[in-house]
């Protein structure tokens, strides 16, 4: 048939787009989990690590419900939740890609360690994921990113917050609802071995769910909390 000369078959084509290519991305370091091309670095490919540069935030963000008076010093993320860093957080939470976890890894643990010298961290404390999701999802982000942390750059790590079951859903809710959600989330577990803590979340939006995190680590007797999400979905420029 010569008007298909040249040209390769769409159904190998689709497989190869949505099937092959991105599970062999994920064993593979030679193909990004992005784009699905191949390529000669360790996590991305050059454009792809590029284009995620421009959505690291530097300034500390302001979320609506951590606004003074807060029980939180200071809130921190490392990239705004937009395109392609979506896809690397939706992909290892809810699509199992688990190999992803080492490229946000060393995202947050690079963010980290620029904040260092500015924060006085005694202890990481992880937003852990609520049990039945955990089961639901297999993963649980928060804590996978704070025991990676917590190794890379030798400082404690506790988890001294449980969740009930399952708590009240937050995403699609209106905001004031979502704002006034999350009161009843939290109980300590153990009182925190440090009175400077570093709260690490996955995303963060109103940082209601902080908040309440946050209130129940004051009461069990931390002095200062800091938040540092690996990213921040601004309500105000997100739908
Ligand atoms: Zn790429």
């Amino acid at each position: 048939m010569p008007a298909l000369k040249g040209k390769r078959n769409p159904l190998a084509q689709i497989v190869w787009r949505e099937i092959l290519s991105p599970f062999l991305s994920l064993y593979s370091t030679r193909i990004c989990p992005l784009c699905h091309r191949e390529h000669q670095l360790g996590l991305l490919c050059l454009s792809c690590l590029r284009r995620l540069r421009s959505f690291r935030l530097r300034l500390p963000i302001e979320p609506e419900a951590l606004k003074p008076p807060s029980p939180v010093t200071s809130s921190w993320a490392c990239l705004r939740y937009e395109g392609p860093v979506r896809e690397l957080v939706l992909g290892y939470k809810f699509h199992r890609r688990y190999p992803l976890l080492r490229l946000l890894s060393w995202i947050f643990n690079q963010k980290l360690r620029e904040l260092l010298p500015k924060l006085r961290i005694g202890l990481l404390v992880p937003i852990s994921t609520p049990a039945l999701r955990r089961l639901l999802r297999t993963t649980d982000m928060p804590s996978d990113l704070a025991r990676h942390a917590s190794r890379s750059l030798k400082i404690p790590f506790q988890a001294c917050l449980s969740r009930p079951l399952l708590p009240p859903r937050q995403l699609g809710k209106p905001r004031k609802e979502r704002l006034a959600l999350g009161k009843e989330a939290f109980r300590l577990r153990t009182p925190p071995k440090s009175p400077r803590l570093l709260l690490i979340d996955d995303v963060l939006t109103t940082g209601a769910t902080v908040k309440a995190a946050a209130e129940v680590l004051r009461q069990a007797g931390a002095k200062e909390i800091h938040v540092l999400t690996l990213a921040y979905a601004d309500p105000a420029t997100s739908p």
